[in-house]
């Protein structure tokens, strides 16, 4: 019990302490973006408020959204960090670019101090997944500019794990390296997880019977909150598997705990988390859901306030058995708000088409088109299949994959059985889902 919190004046503060704790922060940060963030000035002057007539977080209704668009125009405008930068470049220390696909990525720069609490803050999650200084940790992980387990390496560190970082090596050789040497955590995207359990399964080599893994997280996709990803991984490797909730633009704001009782918790002393109604932007009450709108109470190079992270979440109302008072979730990030779909008039989330297709364990890849045929839109699924399934029993199979999908989602889907390897494998964000619809409802 009393090594179960990282930090434990904030992680079982009372409600009081943490607040009061919060507003100190969130005052400090309007005045300094005031100050000498351009881009907030004109925001602020936009709607007519001055940093004094924020006086408590009840006035944070006041202060305009950010948007994810906000950010990309300024930096086209004020290239290349544009005018949000609110400390001078040479105070900086780290660049991270959002993972955007066209060369349009976002840049967000950390100072010093940003980046070492980013990374306290993200060893407190990792903390509370179990992972302590006797661990031995690979992160497997390019280590380019994407942000992705940059972080975690630091975080590990912190803890004082052994670390393996794993930059730069093949499959073949990180699946060696969880043979050869003592790792016990694993941190990745969940489809990597899943791509080098199967690279290493053609080898007959089994993780959960050889490797000594007994903690993987996974962040960069929302995988590792959809039950049947969770169980594939945790199946394959043997261990607990956890899902990160961050953002380049936020960090590290939440995380499920040891207990792994379907609660997200917020690190509310780094990120203040606003649900709003998708309709009204009122606040809703516990067990309500909308778009999850965060304020890093602390980032000083690129403060980010109110920022609409386009997420759909529901507020708990249940307290986790692990003693946390911080603000909680139900289940993770339902889903993205830029990922919805409209099929026919109803709202398909990708996510629940993943949970569904994960289901079948004759399923190795897939991906999802979305396709206008004479003037109906369409989804197929396209099925790479597992080599265990014979041509057999393809039939079978579809009619059962149509019909889970047909319950869970409520409209009719196409499944297609391509040859096997047909798709590609992602060892970064996959890119499973395809609209190829020329004008997309919404
Ligand atoms: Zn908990």
């Amino acid at each position: 019990m009393r090594n179960r919190y990282y930090d434990p004046e904030i992680e079982t503060a009372s409600k009081d302490a943490l607040r009061k704790l919060q507003e100190k922060k969130f005052k400090a940060i309007v005045r300094h973006t005031w100050k000498h963030s351009p881009f907030y000035r004109k925001k602020f002057e936009e709607a007519n408020l001055t940093p004094d007539r924020i006086r408590s977080l009840e006035d944070i209704s006041k202060l305009p959204f950010v948007t994810k668009e906000d950010l990309r125009k300024d930096q086209e405008a004020h290239p290349p960090w544009g005018d949000i930068l609110a400390v001078k470049p040479e105070e900086c220390q780290r660049i991270h670019l959002t993972s955007g696909t066209t060369g349009k990525s976002l840049k967000i720069l950390d100072t010093t101090a940003d980046w070492s609490r980013f990374c306290h803050i993200y060893a407190r999650n990792l903390y509370a997944y179990g992972i302590r200084k006797t661990d031995m940790v690979m992160p497997a992980f390019s280590f380019g500019p994407w942000i992705g387990f940059w972080a975690g390496y630091y975080a590990c560190q912190e803890i004082g794990c052994l670390l393996f970082a794993s930059g730069g090596m093949k499959t073949e050789q990180r699946i060696d390296a969880l043979l050869t040497y003592p790792i016990t955590v694993l941190g990745c995207t969940p489809s990597y997880a899943i791509h080098m359990a199967e690279v290493a399964g053609k080898s007959g080599i089994e993780f959960s019977r050889r490797a000594k893994i007994r903690i993987s997280w996974h962040t960069g996709e929302a995988g590792a909150a959809i039950p049947t990803v969770k169980k594939k991984i945790e199946e394959a490797y043997g261990c607990k598997c956890f899902d990160f909730l961050g953002s380049t633009e936020i960090g590290p704001w939440g995380f499920n705990c040891e207990f792994q009782s379907g609660l997200t918790h917020v690190n509310e002393d780094w990120a203040y988390a606003e649900v709003l109604d998708l309709e009204t932007d009122q606040p809703v009450g516990p067990g309500g859901r909308g778009e999850l709108v965060l304020t890093n109470l602390e980032r000083k190079a690129n403060p980010f306030l109110r920022y609409r992270s386009r997420d759909i979440v529901q507020v708990a109302d249940r307290k986790c058995p692990c003693g946390r008072t911080l603000f909680a979730l139900e289940g993770s990030v339902l889903g993205r708000l830029d990922d919805m779909k409209k099929v026919r008039g109803i709202i398909v989330y990708p996510s629940k088409i993943e949970e569904i297709v994960r289901g079948f364990k004759e399923v190795d890849e897939f991906q999802v088109v979305f396709k206008r045929v004479r003037e109906l839109d369409e989804v197929f699924i396209r099925i790479d299949p597992m080599p265990e399934l014979d041509r057999g029993s393809y039939v079978f199979f579809q009619e059962r994959l149509e019909k889970a999908l047909q319950i869970g989602l409520g409209i009719r889907t196409f499944i297609e059985i391509l040859e096997r390897g047909a798709l590609p494998r992602w060892d970064h964000k996959a890119k499973r889902i395809v609209d190829e619809r020329k004008d997309v409802p919404f």
